[in-house]
Parts: C-alpha cells; sequence; structure tokens
C-alpha cells in the first residue's frame, strides 16, 4: 500500500511535527524545515536535531521529507536573486541532511527576463553547482511538476526531463508528482483513458523511476487553467476516480502520498499536535479509496 501522509507544521519545534503525523496516522510526512516567508532560518539546536531523529525513528515515518521555501528561485538570471536562492537551497539540502531527511521536495523556479531554456539551464546549473559541493549527500533532490503559474517552470513532463538531463541522469535527483499540478497544467488524470496517457507520457519523457513521491491535492480550477490552488480530496475539479486510480496503481504501492490540502488551522489549533480535523477527513476519504487484496 501507498505511505500516506501530509504536510505538517512544524510549530513548537521540529520534533512537534512528528507528534502531529502520529496524531493524524501518517506513514510518511512533509515538513517545512524553516519558515518559509525568510530568507534566513534559525540555526537548529543540536538537542532538537537530535530529538527530532529519534522521534522519526521511534514512529518508523517514511519517507520523511521537506519542502523548500517558496522565496527560492533557481531559474532567475537576476545575480543578486541567485545567488540568495543557491545560497538558500544549500542551507535547506544542509538542514535536511542534518535531520536525516530522505528527501527535499523543490520547485524548479521560473525565468525572470529570459527565456524558458535559458531558465531551464540556469535551474540546472544551480543544482549541479549544489550537488557538487556536497559530494556526500544522501537527501535526494526531489522537482516538483508545477502548475506552470506565470512564468513557473517544471509544468511540462519536458522541463524536468531537460533538468535531469543536463544533471547527466545523477540518481541524487527525483520528481514529485502533485495531483492538483497535474490538472492545472493541463494534464487531464480524470478519466481512466487520461490517467494511463499521462502516465505514459511520463514515462516516455522522465521515466517512472524517477517518481519518489506524490503530492495529493484536489483541483479549484479546471484541467489546463495553470492555476494552482488545492483543494479537499474529492471536492474539486479531480473528483474520486484519480485518486483511486493512483493509490490503487501496482507502480506505485511503496511511494509517499503526501496531502497538501487546506487545513482547519486557527490560532489555537496551531499550537496543538492533534491531528487536524481536515487532515483527518481527507485521509479517511483516501484509504476508504484503496482496494484491500486479500
Ligand atoms: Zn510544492
Ligand atoms: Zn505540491
Amino acid at each position: 500500500m501507498p505511505r500516506l501522509g501530509a504536510h505538517l507544521s512544524i510549530a513548537g519545534g521540529l520534533p512537534r511535527a512528528v507528534d502531529r503525523a502520529k496524531a493524524s496516522r501518517c506513514d510518511a510526512l512533509q515538513i517545512f524545515t524553516k519558515s518559509t516567508g525568510q530568507w534566513r532560518a534559525r540555526p537548529l539546536p543540536p538537542e532538537e536535531v537530535e530529538l527530532f531523529r529519534r522521534r522519526v525513528a521511534e514512529s518508523r515515518l517514511a519517507p520523511v521529507v521537506a519542502h523548500n521555501s517558496y522565496l527560492i528561485n533557481l531559474g532567475t538570471s537576476q545575480p543578486v536573486l541567485r545567488a540568495q536562492s543557491i545560497a538558500s537551497m544549500g542551507e535547506e539540502l544542509d538542514r535536511a541532511e542534518a535531520l536525516g531527511l530522505d528527501g527535499l521536495v523543490m520547485h524548479p523556479g521560473s525565468y525572470t527576463g529570459g527565456s524558458e531554456p535559458e531558465g531551464l539551464r540556469l535551474i540546472a546549473e544551480a543544482l549541479a553547482q549544489l550537488l557538487d559541493e556536497r559530494p556526500d549527500g544522501s537527501v535526494k533532490i526531489l522537482l516538483e511538476h508545477t502548475a506552470g503559474q506565470g512564468t513557473n517552470l517544471g509544468h511540462r513532463f519536458e522541463h524536468l526531463a531537460e533538468i535531469i538531463d543536463r544533471l547527466q541522469h545523477t540518481d541524487r535527483v527525483g520528481v514529485c508528482i502533485d495531483t492538483c499540478h497535474l490538472l492545472a497544467a493541463g494534464y487531464d488524470i480524470c478519466s481512466e483513458a487520461g490517467y494511463r496517457r499521462t502516465f505514459e507520457e511520463f514515462h516516455r519523457i522522465v521515466g517512472l523511476r524517477r517518481i519518489r513521491a506524490f503530492h495529493l491535492n484536489d483541483s479549484k480550477k479546471p484541467c489546463g487553467s495553470r492555476v494552482d490552488r488545492h483543494e479537499h480530496i474529492g471536492k474539486g475539479c479531480l473528483g474520486l476516480d484519480p485518486f483511486k486510480l493512483l493509490l490503487n496503481d501496482p507502480r506505485f504501492v511503496d511511494h509517499a502520498m503526501l496531502l497538501e490540502t487546506p487545513k482547519l488551522e486557527t490560532p489555537e489549533s496551531k499550537r496543538r499536535s492533534d491531528c487536524d480535523p481536515w487532515d483527518a477527513r481527507n485521509l479517511r476519504t483516501l484509504r476508504k479509496l484503496l482496494v484491500k487484496s486479500a
């Protein structure tokens, strides 16, 4: 069975995310390792790192991945933003490594001023540099397929293939597929035929073995809208069918499938470590779609 989980808050310290994952009966977890709206991150106290690692080991959560900050743009040609983005991405990789995480999900970036091919080249060059500087790193960089808002790159499978190609197909790079982004980017997975066609196309262009994780989100916006708005499972333009296909796809039986759907999140609930009611509901919906094999 796929490993169901969610993106959960680190409010109150990183180990609290593990408590939240346990309360939510998650098998896998995604976190931010720092506050996402700021370039600078507070250094991680060694005690917090140690406690986090111990909690993860005890909880048998796997995989545990981080998502990078939305400020980072490795596709920009503006020198100051580029330098800041590379430094910040390096810091995120080092934090993920220190925490023993399996992967760091990243949005490839957007081109500013230049062209698409130029943006893709800049992204690949930045990643090559970051990987070269960390020859012993074990955290995988997971390129997230995007909805293609504005000048965001990574919404065509060809974009992902181009970056991986430029990185000489290193095993240190994988892909994260977001169901909302697939639809928004124009890959219609709502019907069984469309679902098959989409993954056949992905396999032909990128290769299915690159997929390391999924984000399970329904979409508020229709196919091809190129607008990234997550919706509760079954309540948006995807409906339940594509989730049923994905959850029961024998090619993805041991993959992480992580919710990034809206949360209830009141100031009071943010302080607690129990299961968010919306997460509970979405996880329940997903579990019901799993066809139990005898
Ligand atoms: Zn993302
Ligand atoms: Zn996502």
